[in-house]
């Protein structure tokens, strides 16, 4: 069997139309185009590529971006009335910081200090309860992309049993509550978990998030499982690797996400659904 791909840069820019059409008829009604202010702290190369990106997908769709580049030595109360500021400015519907951020702050404060309302990233302990209670809410964004590729392709989650590697508060654990409420068995696996392989076999759908290049091995996954790589590993050589060995997993899933162009861009598409979704609560129309 030789996997099919499951194209999220595809899907992707079906779900940016979307936002842009959306966003197009909610200024026909007299709205104003959402806002979107994004964070970043210090020169992280990785941090400026992905804000890069995130700011040139707003400009696609309509949405209004406000960058804010400040320097690593900000201090943890500066960095936090800046939050404020953003909280309490009317033209600005999304708040992101992006991660990660340097030692001396601590992150748990920055997400507690976003407006829940305003929290498009969905990591804030409201946003997260919420998800938790399967109640409408701000939801992460890479999970709710994995959501949307599911659909997109048809793949039918209800009574599978999907086996999740990685636990992070961004990606593993919400991925885990997401899959739960569409009817998934779930299993979390983390760095304590004895005899991974056996229980990647055992799985339907294998979401990895761990930030290992290539860990999940071929001989590991069962013939016809789906398999959604989150990872994105930078290798020696400057080539992007997935937490799958892709080649190899290839020739027994049924489904299968590469890297690039799988769970990257549906990250930025969901955090734009994000930023329409927290515009239209903050200001829905009164009809
Ligand atoms: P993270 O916070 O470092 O968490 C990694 C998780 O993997 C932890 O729960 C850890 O277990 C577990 N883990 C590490 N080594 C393991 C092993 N040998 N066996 C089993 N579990 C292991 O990472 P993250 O932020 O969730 O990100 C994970 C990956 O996704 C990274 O490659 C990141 O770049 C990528 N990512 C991609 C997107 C996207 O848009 N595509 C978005 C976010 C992240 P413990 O909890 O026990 O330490």
């Amino acid at each position: 069997m030789t996997a099919q791909l499951i194209d999220g840069k595809q899907i992707s820019q079906h779900i940016i139309e979307q936002v842009k059409l959306r966003v197009e008829a909610r200024r026909g009604r007299g709205k104003p185009a959402p806002g979107l202010a994004v964070i970043r702290v210090g020169e992280d190369s990785a941090s400026r590529i992905y804000v890069r990106n995130k700011l040139k997908a707003c400009a696609r769709c309509g949405v209004n971006s406000f960058s804010h580049e400040v320097p690593d030595s900000i201090s943890q109360p500066d960095l936090l009335a800046l939050i404020d500021r953003l909280n309490r400015d009317p033209a600005v519907d999304g708040i992101l910081v992006q991660l990660p951020l340097p030692g001396h702050i601590n992150s748990d404060a920055v997400t507690d200090g976003i407006d829940p309302s305003k929290d498009v990233d969905g990591f804030h302990p409201y946003n997260i309860g919420r998800l938790m209670l399967g109640l409408a809410g701000l939801r992460p964004c890479t999970p709710r992309g994995v959501m949307t590729l599911l659909q997109r392709s048809g793949i039918a989650i209800d009574g599978k049993d999907a086996v999740i590697l990685g636990r992070s508060n961004i990606v593993g654990r919400p991925m885990a509550l997401e899959l739960l409420h569409a009817g998934a068995t779930i299993t979390v696996c983390h760095s304590r978990t004895r005899e991974l392989p056996k229980k990647v076999a055992s799985a339907d759908l294998v979401v990895a998030a761990l930030g290992k290049p290539r860990f999940v091995q071929g001989s590991w996954v069962k013939s016809g499982a789906v398999v959604i790589d989150v990872g994105i590993n930078r290798l020696d050589d400057g080539s992007l690797a997935g937490d799958v060995d892709f080649e190899a997993v290839r020739q027994r899933a049924a489904w299968i996400t590469p890297v690039p162009g799988g769970v990257g861009p549906m990250t930025v598409a969901s955090l734009l659904e994000n930023t329409l979704q927290a515009a239209e609560n903050r200001d829905p129309d009164s009809s």
